[in-house]
């Protein structure tokens, strides 16, 4: 596997999510954009390009974008504890204290293979969009709006790299993100919960919003 995204798919997604028809336009682009074989490969390459459009993005606002300083595979029960809570199995997380991401490696890695590479773009992604919230600084009334404001700033950044060639989307890419966010859903819309990150509409629609209309939309 490659590193799927498909612009075409993408664009006929968010057409769809904006009510417009689906278009079949868009050839893939392909000039010198990136592409991991492995897991690793897209680990590596979320995390980097995922950082550098933030960097860009505070840039273009006068501030500085704080890298964030780790990102920690671990395995089970093996990873690192935040803040005194140790982390737990099939997780990952953004640690403020510490200003660190770890995860389940296995975990992500079993993603990648039964959901395809979307998976390690959208959760690494999410998980910078945190750090990205640390920095800004944001309150939240509820868990849910920080969890969906993460997606959506997933989705601007996703996009943000589709338009500066880093990313060339491919042919079910679209389907593939959406499946992730699906299974990623809460089973209930229950927004009080502490640990609620939203359904799986919820998140999709987050997820759709900032890919089509950027980060000031999040
Ligand atoms: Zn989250």
């Amino acid at each position: 596997m490659t590193a799927r995204l498909l612009l075409a798919a993408l664009l006929a997604l968010v057409l769809t999510a904006c009510g417009g028809t689906a278009g079949g336009s868009g050839s893939a682009r392909s000039t010198d954009v990136v592409r991991g074989d492995t897991f690793e490969e897209d680990v590596q390459l979320a995390k980097v390009y995922g950082e550098q459009f933030w960097k860009a993005q505070f840039e273009a606002l006068g501030r500085t974008y704080e890298p964030v300083t780790e990102f920690i595979p671990y395995r089970g029960e093996d990873g690192p504890s935040c803040g005194g809570e140790p982390s737990t199995p099939e997780n990952a997380f953004y640690c403020p204290d510490g200003h660190f991401i770890a995860y389940d490696r296995d975990w992500l890695d079993s993603f990648w293979e039964k959901l395809g590479d979307g998976s390690t773009y959208l959760i690494i992604l999410h998980e910078i969009g945190h750090a990205v919230q640390a920095q800004q600084g944001t309150e939240f009334r509820l868990n849910v709006e920080r969890e969906l404001q993460a997606d959506c700033y997933a989705g601007a950044a996703l996009a943000g790299l589709v338009k500066a060639n880093v990313l060339n989307p491919e042919e079910g890419d679209d389907t593939e993100l959406m499946a992730n966010l699906e299974a990623a859903g809460d089973p209930s819309d229950d927004w009080f919960r502490p640990d609620a990150h939203g359904t799986a509409q919820q998140r999709q629609r987050a997820f759709t919003n900032g890919y089509a209309n950027g980060v000031g939309a999040c």
